[in-house]
Order: structure tokens, then C-alpha cells, then sequence
């Protein structure tokens, strides 16, 4: 194989793939994201993934699992439900991060894995993924699947650590798994199973605390139901992510709901 396409995401390709509304847009049309994260244990999770969903272009964010009311007092516009399975209509999902790893995730896992919607996996659903042998017989599934996995996830799922050739690395993963990947890092690395990669500009090392891959995450899920492709939806989130983490560090030291917040004034502009 010759060397792959290596794209760098610039403001412009983030423009030109964010949905407009319109004046006939509704909260339907404009998308619903479900979230299906965190857990009666880690309600921060939960919590930061919601944020990062609203930040996003969808019109409805829905939660299903352990935390719902802890995310319902934080984000009151968030339809919430106990179980994927009861959780309406939602055109991605996002699964990971403070699920943990018991038969309870699990069964929430396969519940998203079997709606026919792209999927966001991450954090807690990777290691149950590994754990379960579950990453081969993703190559079967029709629906889109994102896996957001840092380095030592990526090491777990891939079997090996990524290298000094992050992008020959995240290609390869994402062949095997029929999957977009994308690794993060100072600068993240997307690649698709069909070969195209991309790599994000913005970066911020402020982003290196907890929680802030839970607000990325959130963010593809919603710029997936709004129906942007995975490449595209994950290319745009962490363009973005990396400005907010970079907005956010002008106030001082950063936590992840700063960063959530800082998504506000860096989505702005998109807007208008
Ligand atoms: P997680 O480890 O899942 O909480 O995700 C951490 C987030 O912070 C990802 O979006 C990373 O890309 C980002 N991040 C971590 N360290 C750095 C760094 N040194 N420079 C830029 N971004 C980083
Ligand atoms: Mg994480």
C-alpha cells in the first residue's frame, strides 16, 4: 500500500459540515442523540457527555442509564430513561464512558449495538468490547461505528501500542474493526476503514484532565444524529473540542466542564 491520504482539518472544512438551520428546521428534523453513559457510580460522566451532546447541532439530547437524574438537575432539557431499550427514537448513540464493565453495561452496550443508528463508542465500552470479544463482530454491522479510544485503549483493543506512525496505526485499526477511529492526543489522528485519514490542528495540552473525552464524545454522538458522516462528525469534534480546550485555558486551569462550556462561544460562529 502507497502512503495514505492525510487530511488536516481546517475551520473551513468544519463551515462547510456543520448543518444549518433553517427556518423550517424542528427539533426532529435538526436531530436526537442518545447518551448512554455513566452510571449510579460515575454520574460525572454522564453529566459531561450530556454537555458535550447539547454543544452539538441536534435538536434533542436523551439520556438512558444510572445517572439520569443527576444529568436531568444538571441539563433539564435532556429526556432521560433508565435502559437504552426505553429510550425512544434516536438517530446515534453514544456509549462509554462511566457505564463500567458488569453485566448491566454490557446488556446496555449490546442494546445500542443493536439499534440500527450510528454509534460513538468509548472508555468502558471498548474494554467491554475487548473483554468480550466483541471488537471482531463489529466488522458485521451495518450502521457506523466511531471508536474514540486514547492510547493505552487503543493498545487494549488493537492488541499493540499505536507507534510513532499514529496514522498507519489508526488505519489499520479501523480496517480490522469496520470502524472510523479516532485517537486522541495532542494531535488526534481519524482514519476510516476504506483508508482516509485525518489529523486535528488544534490541540490543546490543557484538554489533558478528566472528563474532557467524555464532552468530545458527547459532541460527535450529536453531530452523527444531525447526519454528518463519521469521518466528517469526528473531524469536526475534535477541531472544535481542541479550540474550546484552548478558550478555556485562558481563564486558568481547566476542568472538563469548562471545556463543555467553552464549546459556546467556539461554535459561534457556526451559526450565523
Ligand atoms: P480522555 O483521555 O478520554 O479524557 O480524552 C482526553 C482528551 O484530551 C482527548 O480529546 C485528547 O485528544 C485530549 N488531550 C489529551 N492530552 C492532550 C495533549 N497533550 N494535547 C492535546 N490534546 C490532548
Ligand atoms: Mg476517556
Amino acid at each position: 500500500r502507497g502512503t495514505p491520504a492525510l487530511q488536516v482539518v481546517e475551520w473551513s472544512d468544519v463551515v462547510g459540515w456543520w448543518p444549518r438551520l433553517g427556518p423550517s428546521s424542528e427539533k426532529y428534523s435538526r436531530g436526537v442523540v442518545g447518551v448512554a453513559t455513566g452510571s449510579r457510580t460515575y454520574p460525572g460522566a454522564a453529566v459531561l457527555s450530556v454537555a458535550g451532546a447539547l454543544a452539538g447541532p441536534t435538536g434533542l439530547v436523551r439520556y438512558a442509564g444510572g445517572a439520569r437524574s443527576d444529568v436531568v438537575r444538571r441539563h433539564p432539557s435532556v429526556i432521560a430513561t433508565d435502559r437504552v431499550a426505553g429510550a425512544g427514537r434516536v438517530q446515534a448513540w453514544v456509549c462509554g464512558s462511566g457505564l463500567g464493565t458488569g453485566e448491566q453495561a454490557a446488556a446496555e452496550l449490546r442494546a445500542v449495538l443493536a439499534a440500527p443508528v450510528p454509534v460513538v463508542l468509548d472508555a468502558d465500552a471498548l474494554t467491554l468490547l475487548v473483554d468480550g470479544s466483541l471488537a471482531d463482530r463489529l466488522r458485521d454491522r451495518d450502521a457506523p461505528i466511531v471508536v474514540t479510544p486514547h492510547d493505552r485503549e487503543f493498545t487494549r483493543l488493537c492488541g499493540e501500542e499505536p507507534g510513532a506512525d499514529r496514522v498507519a496505526a489508526v488505519l489499520r485499526l479501523a480496517a480490522w474493526m469496520n470502524a472510523t477511529v479516532l485517537l486522541k492526543g495532542d494531535r488526534t489522528v481519524i482514519g476510516t476503514p476504506d483508508g482516509r485519514a485525518y489529523v486535528n490542528p488544534t490541540g490543546s495540552p490543557a484538554l489533558a484532565t478528566g472528563g474532557t473525552g467524555d464532552v468530545l464524545a458527547g459532541l460527535l454522538g450529536s453531530l452523527l444524529a444531525a447526519g454528518l458522516a463519521p469521518e466528517q462528525a469526528a473531524a469536526t469534534a475534535a477541531y472544535l473540542h481542541g479550540l474550546a480546550g484552548r478558550q478555556a485555558a485562558r481563564g486558568g486551569p481547566v476542568t472538563a466542564p469548562d471545556v463543555a462550556a467553552a464549546l459556546r462561544p467556539v461554535i459561534a460562529p457556526l451559526l450565523d
